[in-house]
């Protein structure tokens, strides 16, 4: 009954079939490399703000409407998982609401969040902003220490910069090479300020940036394919990168009981204790000891002795 549910649910990956042909040919060949290392299956998370373009780049990447795109706010209050096979491979993505709400992380919606993934196995994130956008403020860095507090700071090993909105034109006085390396260095150091990486472990975790153009005025080459303004097609490109990320040293992050409580704060003051009663003994007791001594030594001789 369970296993006929499941194949009820992995549908077959038509929607590569809607992409032309040149991409098609590199998507199949990512995913036979991925077979090769013995991979049948890829779970990638996606998370960011509300807005950033998550669900649509989840559609772009599956290449049909499997998820809601909402152009104004209010988008499905829980994470949504669209899985795919092909040919023996099963790919899951799954597309989160934005955990901000009111210039604030929602701690409810990362709640939702943890209990929808417990005992998944997340291979890949998928951190998305929008490339087109010129600041980075606390609540980036709000989104970036959520995210690490619930996977810990390894998620980052496995982790892609995605920026949707990658077909747009520079402010004048840069190309557009230029301000995507502004852009994504801006938006990498808050990834570090945020997961508090040491300055050892900047070098050793170089998060890779992916760009996306969900629009469907966006640019094609001769092959029809989707293109970036620097000519590359985005969709293998993407892929790709998922692929690398994929089949990196690092552990995948699963998800377990024990990460969705996360440390427990009931014991995160214990260790104070010794300090506490030691700081109590000769702080505390022992001046009252004395007072009292004081006052002792005073009763034994009364005044009009
Ligand atoms: P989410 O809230 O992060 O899931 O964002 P959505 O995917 O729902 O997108 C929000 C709005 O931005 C929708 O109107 C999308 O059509 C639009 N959008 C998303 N990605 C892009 C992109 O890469 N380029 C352009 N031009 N619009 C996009
Ligand atoms: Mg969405």
């Amino acid at each position: 009954m369970l296993d006929f549910m499941a194949s009820q649910l992995i549908r077959e990956w038509s929607g590569i079939q809607q992409f032309p042909p040149a991409t098609q040919d590199k998507l199949l060949e990512l995913l036979g490399r991925l077979k090769e290392k013995k991979r049948d299956k890829l779970t990638i998370l996606v998370m960011g703000k509300g807005g950033v373009g998550k669900s649509s780049t989840v559609n772009s990447i599956i290449g049909e409407r499997a998820v809601t795109v909402s152009a104004f706010q209010s988008e499905a209050p829980r994470p949504v998982m669209v899985s795919r096979e092909r040919s023996g491979f099963t790919l899951n993505i799954i597309d989160t609401p934005g955990i901000v709400e009111g210039g604030y992380v929602n701690d409810q919606a990362i709640d939702i969040i943890k209990r929808f993934l417990l005992n998944k196995t997340i291979d890949v994130l998928l951190y998305v902003d929008r490339l087109d956008a010129y600041r980075v403020d606390t609540l980036d860095k709000q989104v970036v220490k959520a995210i690490s507090n619930i996977f810990g700071q390894e998620i980052w090993h496995r982790a892609i910069l995605v920026l949707t909105h990658a077909q747009v034109s520079p402010p004048d006085s840069l190309t557009y090479n230029e301000f995507l390396s502004k852009r994504s260095e801006a938006l990498l150091k808050v990834v570090h300020l945020g997961a508090r990486f040491k300055n050892q472990d900047i070098e050793s975790i170089s998060i890779p940036v992916g760009l996306v153009e969900n629009s469907t005025r966006c640019n094609k080459n001769g092959k029809d394919e989707k293109i970036l303004p620097n000519g590359t097609a985005w969709i293998p490109s993407i892929v790709e990168t998922i692929t690398k990320v994929a089949l990196t040293e690092s552990e995948s992050i699963f998800v377990d009981q024990k990460l969705i409580d996360g440390p427990n704060p009931n014991d995160r003051g214990k260790i104070f204790i010794p300090l506490i009663l030691a700081f109590q003994y000769f702080f505390v007791l022992k001046p009252i000891q004395r007072w009292i001594k004081n006052d002792i030594d005073k009763e034994v001789k009364p005044q009009w002795a």
